[in-house]
C-alpha cells in the first residue's frame, strides 16, 4: 500500500515550497560575470505578482542568464558571479542560510526545448519534481495532480487515454505543454520560460500563449521572446535589454506592454519593436 502523508484522498496535495500564491519577483542592482567577462550591469526590475512580464532583445544581450539567476539555475550550470538581490515576496532568495532548493522549487522554469524524460511515461513525467524531491502521494492523489496539471497546461483531452505513452511520442507542442504540467506540479509561486516556443510550430505557439494566459492569475510569468507579436499578445509589462558593442546588457527601458510598443521613450527600443535591428 502506497505511504501518504495525508489523511484525505481528495484534498491537493501541498505545495512543495510550502505556499503556492503567485509572489512578486523584484532583481535589484543584479550584475553577473562569466570570469572577466561581465555580461549584466545592474539590472533592476520589478515583476509584479499575476502579471506575465516579458523580456525582449537582441542575441546574447543576457536575458537567459538574468532569468537563471531569478531562479539560482545558474548555480547549476557552470556558475556566473553574481552580484545584487533577488527578492521573492520581499524574501532575498541569495540570504545565506537559505538553500537552493528554497528557490527553485517556488520558482520554475521551461525551457525553449521541450525537455520532457523521452522513455518516462507522460504519467511520470508530470510527476517527476515530486520525486526527485521525495514526496510521497497515494495514487488518488497522484492521479488527481496529474490531471490537474496537465488540464491547467491544457494538454489532458489530448492525452488522458494515452497516459502510459513515453513523452517523447509527443509532438513538440505537446512535449512544451508537458514540461509546463511537470513544472507546474511542485506548485510554483512564479514560472520562468525561456523563448518557450521558439522550437514550435505557430498553432503551438497559440496553445502555448492561451494556456499562458490562463495561467497567469494563479502564477506569476516571466516570458523570454524574440517574437514581438508574441510579447504583445501575453505580457502586460515588457523590459527591453540590450547589450551595445562589448559592454554587459542592462535593461534601456521598461514598463507596460501597450506603452512601450505604441511610444517607447528611447530611440533604441523603437528600433528594436519595429524590427530596425
Ligand atoms: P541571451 O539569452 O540574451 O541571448 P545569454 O544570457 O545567453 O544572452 O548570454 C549573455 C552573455 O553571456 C553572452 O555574451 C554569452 O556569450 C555569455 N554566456 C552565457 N552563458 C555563458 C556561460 N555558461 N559561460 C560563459 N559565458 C556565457
Ligand atoms: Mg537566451
Amino acid at each position: 500500500m502506497a505511504t501518504t502523508t495525508t489523511t484525505s484522498t481528495t484534498a491537493p496535495l501541498p505545495a512543495l515550497g510550502g505556499d503556492s500564491t503567485p509572489a512578486s519577483l523584484e532583481a535589484r542592482d543584479v550584475s553577473a560575470w562569466f570570469g572577466d567577462h561581465k555580461v549584466l550591469d545592474r539590472v533592476s526590475l520589478t515583476m509584479p505578482a499575476q502579471q506575465v512580464t516579458a523580456l525582449i532583445g537582441p542575441s546574447g544581450c543576457g536575458k537567459s542568464t538574468f532569468l537563471r539567476i531569478l531562479n539560482r539555475m545558474h548555480e547549476l550550470i557552470g556558475s556566473a558571479a553574481l552580484a545584487g538581490q533577488v527578492l521573492l515576496d520581499g524574501a532575498d532568495i541569495y540570504d545565506r542560510g537559505r538553500r537552493i532548493t528554497h528557490a527553485r522549487r517556488q520558482i520554475g522554469m521551461v525551457f525553449q526545448k521541450p525537455n520532457p524524460f523521452p522513455a518516462m511515461s507522460i504519467y511520470d513525467n508530470v510527476l517527476a519534481g515530486l520525486k526527485l524531491n521525495g514526496v510521497r502521494a497515494t495514487r488518488r492523489e497522484r492521479d488527481g495532480l496529474v490531471e490537474e496539471c496537465l488540464t491547467r497546461a491544457g494538454l489532458w483531452k489530448e492525452v488522458r487515454d494515452r497516459l502510459r505513452q513515453p513523452g517523447g511520442a509527443l509532438s513538440g507542442g505537446q512535449q512544451q505543454r508537458l514540461c509546463i504540467a511537470r513544472s507546474l506540479a511542485v506548485r510554483p509561486r512564479v514560472l520562468l520560460m525561456d523563448e518557450p516556443c521558439s522550437a514550435l510550430d505557430p498553432t503551438s505557439t497559440r496553445r502555448i500563449e492561451q494556456t499562458i494566459h490562463e495561467l497567469s492569475q494563479e502564477v506569476t510569468i516571466v516570458i523570454v521572446t524574440h517574437n514581438m507579436q508574441q510579447a504583445q499578445r501575453v505580457s502586460d509589462q515588457c523590459a527591453f535589454f540590450l547589450a551595445e558593442q562589448g559592454t554587459p546588457g542592462l535593461i534601456v527601458e521598461h514598463g507596460p506592454t501597450g506603452a512601450m510598443f505604441t511610444s517607447p521613450r528611447d530611440n533604441r527600443t523603437a528600433d528594436y519593436v519595429n524590427g530596425r535591428f
